[in-house]
């Protein structure tokens, strides 16, 4: 089946009982059971069904049964933000004395988590994946992890996920990868090899920014070594889905963040046109990419243009398109700032992944917690802005960034 095809197909959906096209929401906090011997099962694995929604609802877990045919995996934990699926994804297996190694072109969000992890003794290094040579030299006896996204948020470098992989195949360590930016629309990141799949979908999966919510997909294949992840010892039994028991009865279920099911509704909802909106946005982004390009004293970074260091990588990885991001540096601070207030069409919004196209000043906004060398690592600058395209039709965008760059012009 094609992308689009599975995407709509390849899970049920709707109810079976009145006919209704559409997964209900169950809007219910818990979920009577037939018998005290049925409700003793539930709680020891023994029987499948719901309880309380902080542990399971149906709603959500069509939502997550949808999300592990998406990526491509065996099983799914849906969060109630992405930023909730990293931290469970990451405590799920690393604790106090560990250490994780991550690319440092990450989303700021998740620089900030590593340096709270600190306080539980929990060590981050940082590594250009640019330089995997370097990044493998990093790697000690206290390594649990290595962490990195597909495509950088806001670097837009692309991670070469095979070779990455391959070193975290040599030293037995399982590949967590953020596909947010991407999404399973360029590429299935479980597919190249990684372990651990993240999306934060309150990105492109629900598509019209109507709520916030992650999931964590697992690929069900790393052999977790109980010397390293004595964690694992009491899910071993459950094999392939040792990482995924291991959360939702534990960790996920004690933290509480759970998905609410009116927001796995709406990614429901929202995810069925994923293939139509990625397909159009990162045409409309290749376009102004290229377009803007030709502007004297404008440089851009998209992966999908020649000039990208990504280029290659890119192409060899992704499936034909290049993402719906770009970057555009622009002389000066004041610039961007003038540029982004020139603009008509494109809204100043710090999300990226929805509809309508979104600009953000990174440097003065989701880096301020970042420290000036994280900046430089991270690739944000001050005369930067970040364009997250959406589907309106691409004249109108062009001559709306013509205007606002005239009008600018230094
Ligand atoms: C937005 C984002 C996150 C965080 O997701 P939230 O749903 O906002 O918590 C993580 N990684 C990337 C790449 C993102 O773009």
């Amino acid at each position: 089946m094609g992308f689009n095809t599975e995407l709509l197909h390849g899970t049920k959906t709707g109810d079976p009982v009145t006919g209704a096209t559409l997964t209900p929401v169950y809007q219910s906090s818990a979920f009577f059971q037939p018998s005290a011997e049925q409700h003793e099962k539930l709680f020891h694995n023994k029987a499948a069904g719901y309880s309380y929604t902080r542990i399971n609802n149906p709603t959500i877990a069509a939502f997550e049964e949808r999300m592990t045919v998406l990526e491509k995996g065996v099983a799914s934990v849906a969060c109630a933000s992405g930023m909730a699926a990293i931290t469970n994804a990451l405590l799920n297996i690393v604790g106090s004395g560990d250490e994780i190694i991550t690319s440092t072109s990450l989303y700021g969000g998740t620089i900030d988590l590593y340096h709270d992890l600190e306080a539980f003794g929990i060590t981050t290094i940082f590594a250009d994946t640019n330089d995997l040579a370097d990044l493998e030299s990093k790697i000690t006896d206290k390594t649990r992890v290595i962490f990195a996204e597909t495509i950088g948020n806001p670097k837009l470098d692309v991670t070469d996920i095979p070779a990455l992989a391959e070193i975290a195949k040599r030293h037995n360590l399982p590949l967590m990868i953020d596909n947010t930016v991407a999404t399973a629309f360029l590429v299935r990141p479980l597919e190249l090899g990684a372990d651990i799949v993240i999306n934060s979908t309150s990105k492109y999966i629900n598509g019209n920014s109507s709520a916030i919510s992650g999931v964590i997909t697992d690929a069900g294949r790393f052999k977790w070594d109980l010397e390293r992840y004595p964690g694992m010892k009491e899910y071993k039994k459950f094999a392939k889905f040792a990482f995924t028991a291991k959360l939702r009865n534990g960790l996920f279920r004690n933290m509480g963040a759970c998905m609410a099911p009116q927001t796995a509704y709406y990614n429901l909802l929202g995810m069925e046109t994923l293939g139509l909106r990625m397909e159009r946005a990162c045409d409309n982004a290749a376009q102004l990419a290229a377009y803007l390009e030709t502007i004297p004293g404008i440089s851009v970074n998209y992966p999908g243009l020649a000039s990208s260091p990504w280029n290659e990588v890119a192409k060899r990885l992704l499936d034909g398109r290049f993402g719906a991001i770009l970057t555009i540096r622009v002389g000066s601070k004041e610039r961007a700032f003038a540029i982004m207030n020139a603009l008509t069409i494109p809204q100043i919004v710090s999300n990226i992944g929805d509809t309508k196209t979104l600009i953000v000043h990174p440097e003065s906004t989701l880096a301020a917690h970042s420290t000036e060398q994280e900046k430089v690592d991270a690739a944000v600058f001050d005369d930067m802005i970040r364009i997250s395209v959406g589907i309106e039709d691409i004249e109108d965008l062009k001559q709306d960034f013509t205007a606002a760059i005239q009008n600018t012009a230094e």
